[in-house]
């Protein structure tokens, strides 16, 4: 029989679970669990061309972990015949504790949950989606599977905040980094399709959250995500890189309170705090719009912004590689936003990259080269998956 992961990627008021053969990389089956604890909460669940939808109150996680169990049983695949072998868990923030994945025992849990402090939104989620799944499926070994474990190679120049020694050692801040998964798979897939360990590569991961990594033979050097993601690139609704200095300024002059600022920082600011929209079609949409010139000049200064960011990284981690080989773009707007891949090409020009604009343009959803073969600096798209890359993980434990 094949052997299947369960992935479950458990957050606060929702549980996305895909259950993947990590030999094909096809999902046999995948759904989501939303608004878990509100009044009415929804379930869809897809296997195959079937999808089931449902509007039920789903009180807490537990509920919501029984009615995926629940609808695997109705709509199939039946779980018991279903060749799981592991049950895979992301999870967000793994501090200095691991760096690879970790067979869920006590000891493990407890240690994910001493790090919810560094993780307050992701790891107490993380942690009931583990308790409710480990309860309901004892038998089945769970592995938990870090964000952050990748860039625990990351040297020490770059993992170390030139902040006090001291406070930086008792309250653990360093740059973990984050989006890991992500990185380790897409820069490992690109080292395979090229037949090369010996690359300089960047990868950047855009989303709604958005980093960016320079890897070396297989290593990280360097990452845009700090000790949590709100570092780094401009991105869907966080500002990114900021002088911290803003949050002492904003204290003292608007009288914020440090969760307003936080709140501030992480969720209205970014692309939604200068334009209104989170979602990079939208601002395009804006910048497309002459019938609102101002809304229009808006949204193009916020793009700008977003460009100039990547390229500034570009040009930093090109530096610390000691050049380039090949920049790869994936997650929802690497992989599908041909204009922000083609404005940073062209910004790149004068360092010799050239992106083949027709290639760039046509449809993506498998892995290909977007630059012209004279291009001195390869350029690809590459579709991240998180999922097999946390089955793959899980099962190097088994
Ligand atoms: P996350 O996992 O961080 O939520 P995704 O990797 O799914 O994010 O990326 C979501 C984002 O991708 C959307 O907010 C949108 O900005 C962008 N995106 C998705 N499809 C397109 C597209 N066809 N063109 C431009 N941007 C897109």
């Amino acid at each position: 029989m094949t052997q299947t992961v369960l992935v479950i990627n458990s957050g606060s008021s929702s549980i996305k679970y895909q259950l993947v053969d990590p030999e094909t990389g096809d999902a046999i089956a995948k759904g989501i669990v939303e608004r878990i604890g509100e009044a009415l909460g929804t379930i869809k669940h897809v296997h195959g061309a079937d999808v089931t939808e449902e509007e039920l109150p789903i009180p807490d996680h537990e509920v919501g972990m029984r009615e995926v169990l629940r609808l695997f049983d109705a709509k199939g695949p039946v779980l018991s015949e279903a060749g799981i072998v592991a049950v895979g868990h992301r999870i967000v923030q793994g501090g200095k504790y691991f760096d690879g994945p970790a067979l869920v025992t006590d000891e493990v849990r407890d240690l994910i949950e001493r790090l919810c402090p560094m993780a307050p939104l992701h790891n107490p989620a993380h942690l009931k989606g583990i308790d409710v799944a480990r309860e309901l499926m004892p038998d089945i070994p769970h592995v938990a599977v870090f964000d952050t474990a990748f860039f625990q190679q990351l040297p020490e120049k770059a993992s170390t905040y030139a902040l006090n020694a001291e406070v930086a050692e008792k309250y653990a801040v360093r740059r973990y980094g984050a989006h890991g998964t992500s990185h380790q798979f897409v820069s490992r897939e690109v080292a395979k399709l090229l037949g090369r360990d010996d690359l300089k590569q960047i990868v950047m991961h855009l989303g709604n959250g958005a980093s960016v990594s320079a890897v070396k033979d297989g290593k990280p050097i360097d990452t845009s995500m700090g000790l949590t993601p709100l570092e780094g690139l401009m991105m869907g609704s966080r500002t990114g890189d900021i002088d911290p200095a803003v949050v002492f300024h904003l204290a003292r002059q608007a009288g914020m309170s440090i969760d307003e600022i936080d709140h501030l920082f992480n969720k209205e600011s970014g692309m939604k705090g200068l334009t209104g929209e989170t979602d990079m079609r939208s601002v395009w949409g804006l910048i497309g719009n002459d019938e609102d010139p101002e809304t229009q000049a808006k949204a193009r200064v916020a793009m700008d912004i977003y460009i100039n960011r990547l390229l500034k990284y570009v040009g930093s981690y090109t530096a610390e590689l000691g050049g380039l080989d090949v920049i790869t773009f994936t997650a929802g707007i690497g992989e599908n936003d041909w204009r922000v891949r083609r404005e940073l090409a062209e910004a790149l020009e004068p360092f010799g990259v050239k992106i083949d604009v027709e290639k760039n343009e046509g449809r993506i959803g498998e892995p290909r080269v977007v630059s012209t073969p004279d291009s001195k600096v390869l350029l690809l798209v590459y579709p991240t998956n998180e999922e097999l890359a946390i089955a793959r993980q899980a099962l190097t434990l088994l």
